[in-house]
């Protein structure tokens, strides 16, 4: 289990964002700070998983439809074309512990992949 966190809060209303994408265990809202032209952030409403091994082992349909959600923003918001970043772990970079795909897209640097 996840301890409370700010996405947490996200879902549960108590911090408002602008909603991109919804399904009935599913939410996506911008990055509060982007780095990229598209950056969003695909989140479970569960707060049952802080990073994206255990949301794999415990549940891959709902993995799947967070990528399916990556799939249909990229396709709103670029060409279609994206890069999904999952930090796993403090020291690569994670900061929040409820598993997030970092949806990135627009004009991307070509190979930077950090
Ligand atoms: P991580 O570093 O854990 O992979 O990513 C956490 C992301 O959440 C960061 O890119 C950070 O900018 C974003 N973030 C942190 N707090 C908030 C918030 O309150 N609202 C939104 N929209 N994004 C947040």
């Amino acid at each position: 289990m996840a301890a409370e966190t700010i996405f947490g809060k996200i879902v549960a209303g108590e911090i408002p964002v602008e909603i991109l994408a919804e399904t009935k265990r599913v939410i996506a809202f911008p990055d509060i700070s982007p780095q990229a032209p598209v950056h969003i952030l695909v989140i479970p409403k569960t707060t049952e998983y802080a990073n994206v091994t255990e949301l794999a082992e415990g549940d891959p349909a709902l993995l799947a439809e967070m990528i399916g959600v990556a799939q249909q923003l990229a396709d709103e918001h670029a060409n279609g074309d994206y890069r999904l970043l999952f930090n796993t772990g403090a020291s690569a970079g994670q900061t929040v512990f409820h598993v997030h795909a970092h949806v990135l897209a627009g004009e991307l640097e070509e190979r930077s992949l950090v």
